[in-house]
């Protein structure tokens, strides 16, 4: 995939990773389509794109768990570039909690229906419903292109993340289904696995917490969005890279 030559939509660009992932494939020319839940926050996005050399950028609302925004949305950019070659799913959210927590003997806390639901809706439901309506339109405008998951390092299961865990396995699972059932119409599925990265999600963990995390890591310290924004533009403009998983975490294991 050139993808100078490509449309690419990113889920949750305002934020840490998606923005630097705009920013890069904007860089190699790409026209892009911007959402997230707050066009507003999406405008510094926007423009930094275009100054990084976009061919186009465009900035879109919409709520990746309301099934009418997600098809409003790809009907949208659909219309608006007559093209789509690529996805990331990007947009994702933590609601962190032990399963059960007991203190002397007792449960004080446990998770939350709300805690579980919320994570699942954004990080699994959000995925399904944008793979789905991206694809119906990739497929329609005879694009060939690539969609891309963002899991986790976490889902191989992490303490304290059982929610986020859980959707970050399935959303690895998804792309191995959406390459074996996207192939016949040159569309290829992957997923990437980032470990820590300096982003505002990882840097509203406790000071020691991530000191401690830091250590943990072969190489010393968290990753950059950019190291993960690049193997994005890697997965893309690589056509054999199919139905796989990109660990990209410094060499840490959970
Ligand atoms: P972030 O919080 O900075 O950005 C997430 C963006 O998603 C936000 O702009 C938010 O508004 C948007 N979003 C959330 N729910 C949405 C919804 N329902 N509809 C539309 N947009 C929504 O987080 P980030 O660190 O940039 O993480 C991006 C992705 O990378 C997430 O899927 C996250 O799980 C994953 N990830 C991050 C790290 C890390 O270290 N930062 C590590 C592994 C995986």
């Amino acid at each position: 995939m050139d993808i100078s030559q490509s449309t690419i939509a990113i889920t949750g660009a305002a934020g840490g990773l998606g923005s630097a992932m705009a920013q890069r494939l904007a860089g190699q020319g790409a026209q892009l389509a911007l959402i997230d839940l707050d066009k507003s926050a999406l405008e510094p996005v926007r423009a930094a794109c275009i100054d990084a050399g976009a061919g186009a950028a465009l900035a879109y609302a919409a709520n990746v768990t309301d099934e009418a925004d997600t098809s409003g949305v790809f009907a949208a950019i659909a219309a608006d570039f007559g093209a789509l070659h690529g996805v990331v799913n990007n947009a994702g959210i933590t609601r962190d909690a032990l399963t059960v927590k007991f203190r002397d003997g007792e449960c004080v806390s446990a998770m939350t229906l709300d805690q579980w639901q919320s994570v699942l809706d954004a990080n699994l439901t959000g995925v399904f419903l944008c793979g789905r309506e991206a694809s119906r339109h990739m497929i329609t405008l005879g694009c060939h292109g690539c969609v891309i998951n963002i899991s986790s390092i976490s889902r191989a299961g992490n303490m304290g993340q059982i929610n986020y865990s859980a959707t970050k396995a399935g959303v690895e699972a998804m792309a191995v289904v959406w390459a074996r059932e996207w192939a016949r119409y040159g569309i290829r599925a992957a997923s990437i696995a980032p470990g820590f990265i300096g982003t505002d999600m990882v840097r509203s963990m406790k000071p020691e917490a991530l000191k401690k995390l830091s250590a943990m890591i072969p190489v010393q310290r968290m990753g950059e969005p950019d190291e993960i924004a690049r193997a994005v533009a890697f997965i893309f403009e690589n056509d054999y890279f199919n139905g796989r998983c990109l660990e990209l975490d410094g060499g840490l294991r959970l």
